[in-house]
Parts: structure tokens; sequence; C-alpha cells
């Protein structure tokens, strides 16, 4: 079967290497020059910083295997210290000032009058309910920034959050949290080239099957299959953004264009500085739940990992933007790095002028997924039914990290090809 998966996102190479290895014959047709949309990696100056992800919180074993890069596999290296930005403050995780502030004693009476969820909500409004204003507003904050870069009071408590969503679909969140059975943790992980080394080596052991500056425009039904710029499929993968699935399908499939469009994505900037080693901490990074500082999350990838900033430097990684303040990933680049200097001033005390920026900008980065994403994903997969054979994966669908991903390519690939 000649299948056109269209994206060459982690999703679509995923989907590629499972229907190679289900037999059939994929195409993948990348818009961009490079494989691996928003996971890809720059290596200059001595300095190596990601575009998109820079960890992965579950393992990836199938595509690790198929990319034969099991050995490169790095795992962050202590101290691991974070921080939260609170009432103004850089705040120690978990330290005794943020539980203080936080509003703890309060959250541990949760038990007492947790009923389990029924109908999604605003994760926000869930945890203030479960766990007190205070804390319950921190916990919110802190996850959605750390995922997301998105808005507690717009993303759903359930499916932007599937454990979250189980645990309360039981009762309480404490309670049930410590009868979960403890498996072994996998704990975060990275490659030691970047993750983009990932989509290169997916893209290479695909063997010529990969299309780079391919974008299409046009898809349509023909003869039992699909034309796909002109050329004959037997099936499709779309493995792009919801917009971008939108545009290819309104043609002939105008409801589901209407159902993806309103799925909605954060524009995310990430702005990546070069500075002495000495003049930032040590440590995994600071998270901002007041929502003030320019970057929802900075991240100290050197201070982690080997080889991401010549000797006796630092890599900072500030993740600007997001849900709550888009208009500050809209920023121009040079605007956008004075106020991240500003504020690594303000909370670290960073007085040094960087000496390497980089700044990668992602008018869609992440999506937002709000109360009822599940059945909503679930209805707009109905809408397709009776077209030819055509799946859907990716963000905007089934999970918005990478090993989510890379899943729903997989999956797509296994309904395509039983
Ligand atoms: C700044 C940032 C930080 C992140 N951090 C993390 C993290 O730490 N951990 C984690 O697990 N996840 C993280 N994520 C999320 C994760 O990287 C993405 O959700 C995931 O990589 C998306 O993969 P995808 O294949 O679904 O889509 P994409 O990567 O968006 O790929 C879609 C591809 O489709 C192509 N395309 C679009 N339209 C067309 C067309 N018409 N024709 C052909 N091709 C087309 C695009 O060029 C693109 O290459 C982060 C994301 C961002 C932006």
């Amino acid at each position: 079967m000649r299948v056109a998966v269209i994206g060459g996102g982690i999703a679509g190479l995923s989907a590629a290497h499972e229907l190679l290895r289900r037999g059939a014959d994929p195409v993948v047709l990348e818009a961009c020059a490079r494989a691996g949309g928003k996971v890809g990696t720059r290596i200059e100056g001595g300095y190596l910083s990601e575009d998109g992800p820079n960890f992965l919180a579950r393992p990836l074993d199938a595509l690790l295997d198929a990319s034969e890069l099991r050995d490169d596999v790095v795992t962050p290296q202590p101290p691991m210290t974070r921080w939260i930005h609170l009432d103004g403050r850089v705040l120690r995780a978990p330290g005794l000032s943020l539980l203080a502030r936080a509003g703890v004693g309060r959250a541990l009476l949760e038990p007492l009058f947790a009923k389990p969820l029924r109908d999604d909500m605003p994760l926000g409004d869930f945890l203030e309910r479960r766990l007190g204003r205070r804390a319950g507003g921190l916990a919110a904050a802190v996850m959605s920034a750390g995922v997301y870069a998105g808005d507690p009071a717009a993303l759903s408590a359930r499916d932007a959050f599937p454990s979250l969503g189980a645990l309360a679909g039981k009762g309480s969140l404490i309670v049930n949290a410590f009868r979960r059975p403890k498996g072994p943790r996998s704990g975060i992980w990275t490659l030691r080239r970047g993750l983009g080394a990932l989509a290169d080596a997916l893209a290479l052991a695909l063997h010529g099957r990969v299309r780079l500056g391919a974008a299409v425009g046009r898809l349509s039904p023909a003869q039992g299959g699909w034309s796909v710029q002109g050329e004959r499929f037997d099936g499709v993968v779309l493995a792009v953004p919801a917009a971008a699935a939108a545009d290819l399908t309104h043609g002939f499939a105008p409801k589901f264009a209407h159902a993806a469009r309103q799925l909605r994505s954060a524009p995310v900037t990430v702005v990546h500085l070069g500075l002495r080693q000495g003049a930032v901490p040590r440590g995994f990074g600071m998270i901002d739940a007041d929502g003030t500082l320019h970057a929802v999350g900075t991240l100290l990838p050197s201070s982690m990992l080997p080889g991401r900033a010549p000797d006796g430097r630092a890599l900072v990684t500030a993740i600007c933007g997001g849900a709550r303040h888009p208009e500050r990933a809209a920023l121009p680049d040079g605007e956008l790095v004075s106020a991240v200097m500003a504020d690594l001033r303000a909370t670290w005390g960073v007085r040094d002028t960087p000496e390497y920026v980089r700044v990668v900008r992602w008018d869609a980065a992440i999506p937002q997924y709000a109360p009822g994403h599940r059945d909503r994903v679930r209805e707009a997969r109905k809408l397709l039914a009776g077209l030819p054979r055509l799946e859907l994966a990716g963000a905007a669908w089934d999970g918005v990290g990478v090993p989510d991903v890379a899943l729903s390519g997989a999956a797509a690939a296994a309904r395509l090809v039983p």
C-alpha cells in the first residue's frame, strides 16, 4: 500500500517507520528543508541549543532502535534545583518558604471532600477547588507553564493532563497518588548531540522516502485512494498541525476542517543566551508562576548536560510568550533579548551581556487542549469516516509531548495497515 505521510515532524517520521515495519510503502512529504518539525538542534560557536524540546519524559524505544541512537541517550546531572517565581520572589522548590506561601495545610484536606471528576473543566478551577485557591492556583500555574506554556484557566484538567485526569476520575488526588502502583521511574532524557539528531537519524533510516521542501497544498479523494499534489496514493497520514490539516481538508471534509480550526495553539519564542558560567546558578531552571516574567520557563541546559556550552560558559534557554502572554512571543528579537536579560537580572542577579544569542520563533508552538478536547477529537475523527483511508497523527490530537506524538504516528500507521 502506497501511503503519503504529510508532515515530517516526529509524528510523521514515526508513522512512516511503523508503516514500513508493517510492509507498506510510505513517502514522507515535508514542507521544510529538514525533517523533525519542532524537534531540531543547532550547534554553533561551541553552543548546542534546541529549536523546541529539551527533554523527553518517557522512553521512545521503537524510535531509538530505528535511529540506532540508544548509546547517545544522556540524562541530566545534578544539581536539579528548580526555582519558582512567585509573588515577585524566586523560591526554591520544594523549599520551606515556597510551602509556607503555597497554603499546603489546606491542600492536605483534599481527601475529605474530593468526589470523582465526572465532567472535564479548566485545570485552574479544578485544582483550586481541590487544593484550595493558593496551592491549587500555584500547582495549576506551574503545570500549565511547564508543559504547555499554557493558561490554567483555559487548559483541560482531564485531557491536557491525562495522569491527573485518571487520578481525579477515581476521587482524591492525594489518596490515589499514594495508591498508584509504583513502576520504575524512567526520568527525563535527551541525546548527546541534541534531539535534532533523532529527527535526522529517523529521516536517514527511511532511505530516500522523505521528500524535503515538499509542501502539500492539494489533497483530494481519487479512485478509492488519494491524489496528493496530483500523485496517486492508497492512503494518507495527516501529521501536520491542526490549522494545516484544516487547510488541506476543507474542500472535501468542510465539517472536519471547521472542527480542526477550533483547536488552538500558543505562540512561543525561544531565546538562547550564552553567558559566563559563574553569572547564572547551577540547576534545572525556573518556572514563572506569577506570569510577570517574559519567559514562562527558563532552563539551564549546560548545567545539566555536557557539551551544551564552551568551557567556562553557560547556555540559558528562555521559553517566552505562551497562551497567557502571546504578545511577548511577538516582540522583535532585540527587545525580547533585552527583556529576558532584565528578568534574569531581577531574578538571579545576572549582570553580564550575552556573548551568544539565538532566537527561535514558533507561531503555533504548542496546542492548547481545552476542556473536552478528547471528545472533540473523537468527533473530528468521525467526520472523516466514509473517506478513503485517512488517519490523523500528531500533537494537535493525541498529546503534545514528543513521546505522545511518536505513539500517535505509530497508532495511525497501525489503523491504516492493521
Ligand atoms: C518551544 C517548545 C518546547 C517544547 N518542549 C518539549 C519538551 O521539553 N518535551 C516534549 O516532549 N515536547 C516538547 N514540545 C512539544 C513537541 O516538541 C511537539 O509537540 C512535537 O514535536 C510535535 O510533533 P508533530 O510531529 O506532531 O508536529 P510538528 O513537529 O509540528 O511537525 C509537523 C510537520 O508538518 C510540516 N507541515 C506542515 N504543513 C505541511 C504541508 N502542508 N505539507 C507538508 N508538510 C507540512 C511542518 O513543516 C512540520 O515539519 C515543545 C515544543 C516547543 C515548540
